[in-house]
């Protein structure tokens, strides 16, 4: 019989059947019947230290026995107090408050209501967003509004709010994006502007420079617009520090995470800001309450596994890691650029991305599902937007992995063209 699950992103008209997966440890996966794969994806861009690190196990598996699940409204727990705690520790400097969700998508509609209630509570209600062209903020209303429209949300533009767009800032183009936000900003009184932080993930692994993110957030700034960032796929290291804001040295007035926040094991977000957008809400008026709340809002288990991914990070030489990886990554990429049919390559930390030349480009792109298929039956999981490939692995890659997925990716596009 059909199997009743409906997965995401998929069109089960055209793709094969899901592949069953049994088993992952570090960045291998091994499917029902004995195959192992190695993720190069990080299992869509979450797992940070590899799958199933033992730290995080151990934190999962005492937090069960101890604390499962408890409202978070007049109660609090210990594992989502030192979190907070952490988290504010690490953060860029001047961020005050942690609101906990439980996924990125919640994160940034959370960031939006921050937003939005800051400028009510102040007396001075805006409602406006800008965000930047090719932005990915999540699937739901609020986050397809501010992120690009195509053929992912075309179904449901009736429902999505109108923002205003920023050109991306392309090398070269940069004063493009700043004019255009200058202009913004006087125009249309902003409530806020947010952007992913030097990488565009979904929107294909486009890179810009820290000097323009500092930039906007400077801009901003002079005009009073908030500066939401979104680092739910930049944080963790992924760019080759722990926050991509830490590249252009500024403090947004709100930050997004999750994905790595609990190195990948199970779904929590967070929503951190600086004190003003705490304290526009904190009143004894009860209408400048922030209503928001999720059923799991600080889920005592996935906030022991967040702690433990804090510990990783303090305990494990995890910033080496991530050099190495990227140092490996930029060999293989380097390498991989010499293909004829290969352009535009880029990199960033530990993110690598490379164009196929390809006649019909964007996401609909037979090619990139092509050579998914080529490339796992190679032994390796890629998920490619489009014509682009990238490769985002878990920081526990050996340079034997490394050479492993990019000889997959070169051998497979050799059998496709
Ligand atoms: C993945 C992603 C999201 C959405 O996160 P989910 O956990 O999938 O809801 C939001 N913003 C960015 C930049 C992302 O990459």
């Amino acid at each position: 019989m059909a199997s009743p699950v409906w997965h995401p992103f998929t069109q089960h008209a055209l793709q094969p059947d899901a592949t069953l997966i049994a088993h992952g440890e570090g960045a291998w996966l091994t499917t029902g019947d004995g195959r192992r794969i190695l993720d190069a994806i990080s299992s869509w861009w979450v797992v940070t230290h590899g799958h199933r690190h033992p730290a995080i196990v151990a934190a999962i598996k005492a937090q069960a026995d101890t604390l499962d699940q408890v409202i978070f409204a007049g109660f609090t727990h210990q594992p989502a107090e030192e979190l907070a705690a952490k988290l504010i520790a690490i953060a860029p400097p001047g961020l005050s408050h942690v609101f906990f969700s439980d996924s990125g998508s919640t994160a940034v509609e959370v960031a939006l209501k921050m937003a939005l209630g800051y400028w009510r509570n102040v007396g001075k209600p805006r409602s406006r967003i800008v965000a930047l062209e090719h932005g990915y903020h999540g699937d739901t209303i609020g986050t397809m509004s501010a992120g690009a429209r195509g053929v992912f949300n075309e179904a449901y533009e009736p429902l999505l709010f109108d923002v205003t767009r920023l050109p991306f800032p392309h090398a070269g183009k940069e004063q493009e994006t700043l004019d255009a936000l200058e202009a913004a900003c006087r125009r249309d009184a902003p409530a806020a502007l947010i952007v992913e932080p030097l990488v565009l993930g979904a929107g294909g692994m486009l890179i810009y420079a820290p000097q323009v993110l500092s930039d906007m957030a400077r801009i901003c700034a002079a005009h009073g617009v908030l500066f939401i960032a979104d680092e739910v796929m930049t944080g963790w290291g992924r760019t080759g520090r722990r926050f991509a804001c830490e590249h252009a040295g500024i403090t947004p007035d709100i930050m997004c995470l999750a994905k790595g926040l609990t190195g990948g094991s199970l779904p929590l977000a967070v929503t951190l800001c600086k004190p003003e957008i705490f304290e526009a809400h904190r009143s004894t008026d009860r209408g400048k309450t922030f209503f928001h709340s999720s059923s799991y809002t600080a889920n005592p288990i996935a906030c022991a596994a967040a702690v433990a991914n804090l510990g990783i990070w303090e305990t494990e030489p995890v910033g080496e890691r991530i050099a190495q990886l990227s140092a490996l990554q930029g060999e293989a990429l380097a390498k991989l650029a010499r293909l004829p049919n290969l352009s535009g390559a880029r990199q960033l930390g530990t993110i690598a991305a490379i164009d196929l030349k390809v006649n019909d480009a964007g996401y609909l792109a037979t090619v990139g599902l092509q050579l998914y298929g080529a490339v796992l039956e190679r032994g390796v999981l890629i998920r490619p937007l489009g014509n682009t490939i990238y490769v985002m692995p878990p920081y526990c890659l050996t340079a034997d992995d490394v050479q492993y997925i990019y000889s997959a990716i070169e051998n497979a596009i050799s059998s496709i063209a």
